[in-house]
């Protein structure tokens, strides 16, 4: 490995220099870790100093001469301190990237704008049913690193991956990959949506002919990965919830039961309605985990055991109790307007009190609007990115026939009392935000965590 540079002091940065001077010791020259404009000496770097590791902090100007640089997911491949380091090392690769070629061996891959954490969840629940030993790694909250160094060969990493994790890596190859959709998302940080797109798609860059790529037929980036894929003579599997594509692999919905057919062999799972988790996005996730399982040899008996036995994942479309007739869901992981287009669709219409807002990251709204003024009762926007959600909603309504309430509240907090006096016996206050909660919360899991303790407070003092 030679001389490694390792890049942000966060969790990625922190696991890899560990690793570099613990398991791969004997192959390093030295490690520098840059922690980057805005880091200062503190326990970390003395944590990391007394491993030997070499810590710069304060800067972004990357000084020496590497055989290496391990990059962090928040650093913007266009930003100077990626750039500093790039003009500095003969490569640089991110921390996914980094883990695949320390244990190149059983991996899986999963992208896409929305559903990874599902499908990765529910993927590697299904490999466990199996009988086959699997982690879920990544962007999911568990270092691909970390599990490197726990784990023997023959276990499955099944790795949730972000678009900035796949635009740096080279080498990964997945025997699987998945990419779920593509829709405007973090274009801030990858320059344009073109961007975007072209880093989720490197999660193919290096599959050959025995690998299955699995993809969506149902966006047009996607559909257009799709040809090139073929043009490259790979397998792929159409995944389509909505219509049944006649591709010899191909997941898909056809008389209300679930299908999957890899090189032309099928596979009639269950029917949808046996599906535990709501909404027709999680029948494109339940479709394209079935498909990675099957064609990882686990049985269509145990794909459809273990589908049935799961759970919703917390803040993602998570029942959280019903008060007076009235339905409570978390959904606070919606964190872009097409989870909750996506989401929408879980509910029955007319029924829907819908929390929108929270940091504004400056999206077209006019799609969400429009569905949110025909399938709801009423949406209370606020947050910083309340009254652009607001006039949004009403411009929709100008346009159309919806009779959607629209409503404004400051916080959370009101928006919460805004949306029980809305509701009725029957209807479901939803929140799923389309949103990112840092206006008013540390993260997305907060905000849902407040939001189920409002429900619960209000169980209580209904009850007394
Ligand atoms: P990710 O890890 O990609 O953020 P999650 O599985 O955590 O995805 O789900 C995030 C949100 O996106 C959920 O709240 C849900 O509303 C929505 N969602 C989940 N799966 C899909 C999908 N396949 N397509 C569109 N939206 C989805």
């Amino acid at each position: 490995l030679g001389d490694v540079c390792v890049l942000g002091l966060g969790k990625t940065g922190r696991e890899v220099a560990r690793y570099l001077c613990g398991q791969a010791r004997g192959r390093v020259g030295s490690v520098t870790l840059y922690g980057g404009a805005s880091s200062s000496e503190g326990d970390a770097t003395r944590e990391l100093e007394a491993l030997g590791v070499r810590v710069v902090v304060g800067t972004e100007e990357v000084e020496g001469a590497y055989d290496l640089a391990v990059s962090s997911p928040g650093i913007s491949e266009f930003s100077a301190f990626f750039s500093s380091a790039r003009e500095h090392s003969r490569e640089i690769i991110g921390e996914p990237e980094f883990a695949w070629r320390e244990s190149p061996y059983k991996w899986v891959a999963i992208t896409g704008t929305n559903g990874k954490t599902t499908t990765t969840t529910l993927s590697t629940a299904l490999l466990h049913e199996g009988g086959l030993s699997a982690v879920a790694v990544g962007n999911i909250g568990n270092l691909c690193t970390g599990e490197v160094a726990a784990r023997t060969p023959d276990e499955w990493f099944v790795a949730e991956l972000s678009s900035f994790q796949l635009a740096c890596t080279r080498l990964l190859h997945p025997r699987v990959a998945c990419l779920l959709n593509v829709t405007p998302d973090h274009v801030e940080w990858h320059g344009s949506i073109e961007a975007y797109a072209a880093a989720k798609e490197k999660v193919f860059q290096n599959l050959d002919a025995g690998n299955l790529a699995i993809v969506s037929e149902e966006d047009s980036w996607c559909q257009a990965v799709i040809s090139r894929l073929e043009a490259r003579g790979l397998r792929v599997c159409h995944l389509n919830v909505h219509a049944q594509p006649q591709a010899p692999c191909a997941a898909f919905v056809r008389d209300g039961r679930l299908v999957v057919r890899l090189d032309g062999k099928e596979h009639d799972l269950m029917a949808t309605t046996e599906v535990p988790i709501a909404g027709d996005h999680n029948l494109q996730n339940v479709l394209a985990a079935s498909a990675l399982a099957l064609e990882l040899g686990v049985s269509a008996q145990d794909v459809a055991r273990g589908v049935r036995a799961f759970h919703a994942l917390e803040h993602r479309i998570e029942p959280c109790g019903e008060v007076a007739g009235v339905r409570f869901v978390n959904d606070s992981k919606a964190t872009n307007t097409d989870s909750v287009q996506k989401a929408l669709t879980a509910f029955p219409k007319g029924r829907v009190v819908l929390l929108l807002g929270g940091h504004d990251k400056g999206t077209d709204l006019a799609p969400l609007a429009a569905d949110v003024v025909r399938d709801c009762k009423a949406a209370v926007c606020f947050g910083a990115a309340g009254e652009r959600i607001a006039s949004a909603l009403e411009d929709a309504l100008a346009e159309g026939d919806g009779t959607t309430r629209v409503v404004r509240a400051p916080h959370l907090r009101e928006a919460f009392d805004a949306a029980v006096s809305e509701a009725a016996p029957g209807d479901v206050v939803l929140l799923s935000p389309a949103c990112s909660s840092f206006d008013e919360f540390g993260n997305m899991a907060e905000r849902g965590r407040a939001f189920k303790q409002m429900v619960s407070d209000l169980g209580k003092k209904r009850e007394s």
